[in-house]
């Protein structure tokens, strides 16, 4: 049975994952780290990827610079990156003096954009072709398997499910909210479920999205049209568990109907242009980042309610840092091993006060709108119009929401 060896084993490919590999063989220096990315689904070819896949994400622009340096954004054809210059987030049927609403112009922060729009699928085969070209760095088709790895003189053994087994000096778990190296290897940390899911369609509407990113919270949950480069927009509709069930059996032209109804008619009538997808929402944050040869990055230390888009570029910072730390290391000593506590803590410091930060802010955002009854929400949507009124919060907020309040260093 065959045997990998390497000094990296990345468990994941994901963006987080994949972003991992390809910094960490750019930055490794004359020998870089032996990096093996493991991932049950293979990435097809960018150009084989059906056009406007339904899982799309808003990237903020510090992660998009992460991207470019990593060489994967201008491989994004043009017409596939969907721009956004404005952001209205408001209150479900708020005053009609607008108090219950807040404005973002990517004009009056002096940037050309506050994010763009991606698919999932098609960022992600652009960076499983670049990984499988960076030296050092090689895809494997594969699962790990829920064996417990064992630890001896310096790395781990690892079983994969077809039995092939893989010897690494670190582990790095990349595998997503249900992450099987974050169980086997003892990191498991507190979790909920929000009773809710997320519908995921793109629409067409009736008035031009006009390169804006709108979000109405309800009491029932936040509802988001994200606009796309084709002039459709990608939903993203939080609702408790039954009500999603409800929305998901009623035929297209009636779910139409409701989603216009739910984001107040911003953009005129909306009409589906896919199938429509739900994705449970659930929340999650380990303890500890890294342990003995191992570390965690994107879903499988974190996962955030996707009502801020905030998901995968915290993963995506996540693997920046952990990249550049353990590259700065094979740099700059001798002997470097990839397991180091001290290189693998220093990651852990960099990221964990931002993840946590963000979680307990996206989670107080959900819990001020949907569970606390009517009165507190209408006094937050009262907030929603404060903030709009107080230029330096809303700037800072804005800032945040870019990624420019993250320290991770590419
Ligand atoms: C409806 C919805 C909308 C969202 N919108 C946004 C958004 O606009 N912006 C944003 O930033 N975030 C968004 N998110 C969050 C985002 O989807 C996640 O944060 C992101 O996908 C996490 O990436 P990840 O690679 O950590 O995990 P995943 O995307 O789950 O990837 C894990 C990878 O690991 C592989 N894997 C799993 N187990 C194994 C194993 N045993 N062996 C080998 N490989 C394995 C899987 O095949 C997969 O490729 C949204 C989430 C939802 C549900």
């Amino acid at each position: 049975m065959t045997h990998l060896d390497c000094d990296i084993l990345v468990v994941g490919g994901g963006l987080p994952g994949l972003l991992l590999a390809r910094q960490l063989g750019l930055k490794s220096g004359a020998k870089p780290w032996r990096v093996i990315v493991l991932d049950g689904l293979p990435a097809p070819k960018p150009e084989a990827v059906p056009p406007w896949g339904l899982r799309v994400f808003a990237i903020a622009p510090a992660v998009e610079a992460g991207l470019r340096a990593a060489g994967a954004w201008e491989q994004l054809p043009a017409g596939r990156v969907g721009y956004y210059r404005r952001m209205h987030v408001w209150q479900q049927a708020s005053t009609a003096d607008g108090a219950g609403s807040l404005d973002f112009d990517a004009a009056d922060l002096g940037a050309t954009h506050l994010g763009a729009i991606v698919e999932h699928d098609l960022l992600r085969a652009v960076l499983w072709e670049l990984v499988g070209g960076t030296p050092g760095v090689e895809t494997c088709t594969g699962e790990l398997a829920a064996v417990p790895p064992v630890a001896s003189d310096g790395h781990w053994l690892l079983q994969l499910a077809d039995g092939r087994r893989v010897t690494a000096r670190l582990v790095v778990g990349a595998d997503g909210g249900a992450s099987q190296v974050r169980s086997l290897l003892g990191a498991e940390g507190p979790g909920w479920t929000y009773g809710q899911q997320a519908i995921v369609a793109h629409v067409a509407s009736e008035r031009p999205h006009a390169a804006t990113a709108w979000q109405c919270f309800r009491t029932d949950g936040p509802v988001a049209l994200l606009p796309l480069a084709d002039g459709h927009s990608s939903i993203v509709w939080s609702v408790p568990d039954a009500r999603a069930d409800a929305l998901l059996a009623l035929p297209d032209e009636d779910f139409a109907a409701e989603l216009t109804a739910a984001t107040d008619g911003v953009l005129g009538a909306l009409s589906l242009t896919t199938p429509r997808r739900a994705f449970p929402l659930a929340a999650r944050h380990t303890p500890h980042y890294t342990g003995a040869r191992f570390a965690l990055v994107g879903d499988a230390a974190h996962q955030v309610h996707p009502l801020a888009g905030q998901g995968v570029n915290l993963g995506l910072h996540d693997a920046l840092a952990l990249a550049a730390r353990l590259a700065e290391h094979r740099v700059t000593v001798p002997q470097a091993d990839p397991g180091d506590r001290r290189v693998l803590r220093r990651y852990e410091r960099e990221r964990k006060g931002d993840n946590l930060a963000t979680l307990a802010t996206i989670d107080g955002l959900h819990r001020l709108f949907a569970a606390s009854g009517a009165t507190v929400a209408r006094a937050a949507g009262l907030g929603l119009g404060l903030v709009d009124r107080a230029p330096v919060l809303k700037r800072w907020l804005a800032r945040r929401a870019m990624g420019a309040a993250d320290r991770a260093r590419s």
